[in-house]
């Protein structure tokens, strides 16, 4: 998997928090869903198992983030962000951790989408919702199911709908035809 070859190439095969060398898993970062270079960090399993069950956090588990905040990945940024705005409830020192943290606006953006625990609105690749009505660009090209056929890159799909019950894709007409297109395959324009 090139994907997953490119992260552990980033992460020197450390897991990115704590830079543990045990076995790493690839973690997406909410609201994304894919796993990609740019949306996933790699975990250990102590910090994959903690965030996903933050009943079992161990706060002193957590000190690595000291060092692991200052990354260059905004992925890694998100992730150590929201665990140390989680920590600052009731650790001091995750409290002072956030307030000398410092991430770009767009960054923030995302750090604070996936804490909203919001996950039925359809988001684009950049974590902006999507709204029926709204035009969107296809930032890759995907394959249509069922022919041979691809809607490309750069192809504007005016006028989308969205479905309540389907926060993962979004309808559209391509070439006069209707179809589901992965909303983290658009960008709203
Ligand atoms: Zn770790």
């Amino acid at each position: 998997m090139a994907t997953e070859s490119a992260l552990l190439e980033r992460c020197e095969s450390k897991c990115e928090l704590c830079s543990a060398t045990s076995p790493l898993q690839p973690f997406v970062v909410a609201p994304h869903t894919q796993i990609t270079v740019d949306h996933a960090v790699m975990l250990c399993e102590t910090c994959k198992t903690q965030i996903e069950n933050p009943e079992a956090t161990d706060p002193n588990h957590w000190r690595c983030l000291n060092d692991s905040m200052w990354s260059q990945t905004p992925a890694v940024q998100v992730v150590a962000w929201r665990q140390l705005k989680r920590l600052s409830e009731s650790e001091t020192w995750a409290h002072d951790l956030l307030d000398m943290m410092y991430l770009e606006d767009e960054t923030k953006t995302w750090a604070e989408i996936g804490m909203d625990d919001d996950a039925d609105k359809p988001l684009d690749v950049n974590g902006v919702e999507l709204k029926k009505g709204d035009d969107v660009t296809i930032i890759k090209d995907l394959p249509i199911k069922g022919s041979s056929q691809v809607i490309k890159q750069g192809t504007v799909v005016r006028n989308i709908n969205v479905s309540a019950d389907d926060a993962k894709h979004i309808q559209g007409k391509v070439n006069g035809q209707a179809m589901y297109v992965i909303a983290e395959y658009c960008r709203k324009k």
